[in-house]
């Protein structure tokens, strides 16, 4: 029988992640009602061919009105300009939520919007793929998945353990954190990696046509993977980088510098240090594998990667 968590929640954005959620949703039966928001015709007729949603609109203020979860699933670019259309429609005691993949910057933008009696409850599924768009999503992703939830000063705590639920229904396990440390280790575990993703397919694409070519020919694992995660969203990810700017360049510093002490090795053939290094992340992949967070989630055929 469908143990409905909320009446009515609206999708702000029914991409990858908010479409993920909705089949959980639907599934479940966690809502009566599911309203989907989105900027293009193209995206709210497939919200409403693959049944994640009971009505569609592109205006922010109708598909919030009378919500009682409003979940953000957009680029966070274009958090501020929502969280301000929607300000004035919200409903008393509605609790509005995110996905966004940074959390200070995410507050800092939607916060100074939500009155006086709705609450904020900023959240993030660390899941993902390198696909965008409803048609990507898939109700598994968040199996076995960390959602971290970073509440603000003063959330209400009725509201925080309601998204909690939902997230934990979807498979997640939950953790709490503050918004800044959120976004130190979100840095170093998620944007640095895709920051050198990015670098290395654009170093590689920038060689000559000759050396190029049998680049692409001969991508073995380590070059393909990379590949993968640079095929990411390209607005979601400057998003991403322009939203945690400080977390992002702190950790690209103490990188260069350990860049800068492996060329060094290299240089002055130091095996002994290289083996060592080498020794210590293989312990690290194993602390990965331990925890049990090596398993892709199982869509019909790709691969994860949190963000
Ligand atoms: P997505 O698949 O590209 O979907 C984005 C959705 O937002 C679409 O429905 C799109 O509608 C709508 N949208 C885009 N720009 C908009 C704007 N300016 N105003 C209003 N609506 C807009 O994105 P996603 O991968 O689901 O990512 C959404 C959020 O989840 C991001 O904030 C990201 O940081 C976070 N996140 C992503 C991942 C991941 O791996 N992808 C993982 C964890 C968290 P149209 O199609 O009509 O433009």
């Amino acid at each position: 029988m469908a143990d409905v968590l909320f009446n009515r929640v609206a999708f702000i954005g029914i991409g990858l992640i908010g479409s993920s959620l909705a089949r959980v949703m639907r599934r479940d039966g966690l809502a009566r009602t599911i309203v989907a928001c989105a900027r293009t015709e193209k995206t709210q007729r497939a919200a409403l061919s693959l049944n994640l949603a009971d009505s569609v609109t592109d205006n922010v203020a109708v598909a919030v009105s009378d919500a009682d979860l409003i979940i953000i699933c957009t680029p966070i670019g274009a958090y501020a300009s929502i969280a301000k259309s929607m300000s004035a429609s919200l409903k008393k005691n509605a609790i509005v939520s995110d996905v966004g993949s940074v959390k200070g910057a995410v507050i800092d933008a939607v916060a100074p919007y939500i009155p006086e009696g709705v609450h904020f409850v900023p959240c993030h599924p660390i899941a993902g793929t390198e696909n965008s768009g409803p048609e990507s999503g898939f109700d598994t992703l968040f199996e076995d998945r960390w959602t971290i939830l970073t509440p603000v000063k003063g959330s209400n705590e009725v509201a925080v353990e309601r998204v909690a639920e939902l997230w934990r229904r979807a498979g997640s396990r939950i953790e709490r954190m503050d918004p800044d440390h959120h976004d130190q280790v979100l840095a170093i575990t998620s944007h640095v990696p895709h920051l050198i993703a990015y670098t290395i397919v654009g170093t590689a694409n920038d060689l000559e046509e000759r050396l190029k070519s049998e680049v692409v020919k001969f991508a073995a694992s380590g070059f393909r993977d990379f590949t993968r995660i640079a095929a990411s969203d390209p607005v979601m990810w400057r998003d991403i980088f322009l939203n945690n700017k400080d977390a992002v360049l702190e950790m690209l510093g103490r990188l260069s510098e350990d860049l800068s002490g492996l060329q060094r090795s290299i240089r002055n053939e130091d095996g002994d240090g290289l083996q060592e290094l080498f020794a210590r992340t293989r312990e690290i992949r194993r602390s990965v594998i331990e925890a049990g967070q090596h398993i892709p989630p199982k869509p019909p055929k790709y691969s994860d990667q949190g963000n």
